[in-house]
């Protein structure tokens, strides 16, 4: 073969190899089975939270360089200092929230955007707010080309999004030292806030219900630990 076609060949390889890593494989999709398995095991019993954790490609929201560990039941590094959560609290967090169909979700913490693609896989409409405006904008690359699609902010989710208020469900995915009032003030009648406070030593996982304009009821769902919910944007 000639030389130029053999540096042709390698990096088709090498192109072919990319693809991979960024693709859903069945391989992939054994691994998800199996971790929602682990999911149910560990006392997830929501059966819809279940089929929309095992419709999201994990792997994709993480650096490829952490592939082999989408499938554990773990947090891990994504830029920015921040993490991807770790499955279980997804699964909690979502379970709390009891997201029906067409309702309006807040989430605070866009990330990796993985916990987003799970609401969004439920049926709601999401609205997802995001500080670190790296993470914005890579959420935004990861997000679109599976589909999903969201509503994204760039700014500090302390504030929630009045504009678009009353919501049926807020979710916060970093641990807030006290309830934000304003994310109170922005739940329909009905609605629901699933939120872990608490500092860095740890946190209680905390679900609100909005019985009537001025009566929440606050139930406590056990210990997380979650990267801080820190205010004002960062560039
Ligand atoms: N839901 C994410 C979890 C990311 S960790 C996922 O599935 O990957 C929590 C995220 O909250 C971080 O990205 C962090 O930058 C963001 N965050 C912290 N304080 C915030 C605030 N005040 N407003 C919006 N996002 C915030």
């Amino acid at each position: 073969m000639a030389k130029k076609n053999v540096i042709y060949v390698q990096e088709y390889k090498l192109y072919l190899n990319s693809q991979k890593i960024r693709m859903d494989s069945f391989r992939h999709k054994g691994l998800r089975e199996k971790l929602i398995k682990d999911l149910r095991e560990k006392g997830i019993h929501n059966e819809d939270v279940l089929d929309a954790m095992s419709r999201v490609p994990r792997h994709l929201f993480m650096d490829s360089s952490f592939i082999n560990f989408s499938y554990t039941d773990k947090a891990f590094p994504i830029s920015s200092g921040q993490t991807i959560s770790q499955p279980y609290t997804v699964a909690v967090q979502t379970q709390l929230l009891e997201v029906q169909r067409h309702q309006k979700v807040l989430e605070l913490g866009t990330g990796s955007g993985y916990q987003t693609a799970v609401l969004l896989e439920l049926g709601a409409r999401v609205y997802t707010i995001e500080r670190q405006r790296q993470l914005f904008l890579d959420a935004q690359k990861t997000l679109m080309p599976l589909n999903y699609k969201p509503v994204y902010f760039y700014g500090d989710g302390y504030e929630g999004v009045p504009s678009y208020a009353p919501f049926d469900k807020i979710l916060v995915t970093a641990a807030a030292p006290e309830i934000p009032r304003k994310l109170l003030d922005q739940l329909a009648i009905g609605g629901v806030l699933v939120i872990p406070e608490g500092d860095e030593a740890g946190q209680k996982m905390i679900r609100i219900e909005r019985k009537s304009e001025k009566d929440y009821q606050k139930t406590e769902h056990g210990h997380f630990s979650f990267v801080p919910l820190l205010r004002g944007k960062n560039n």
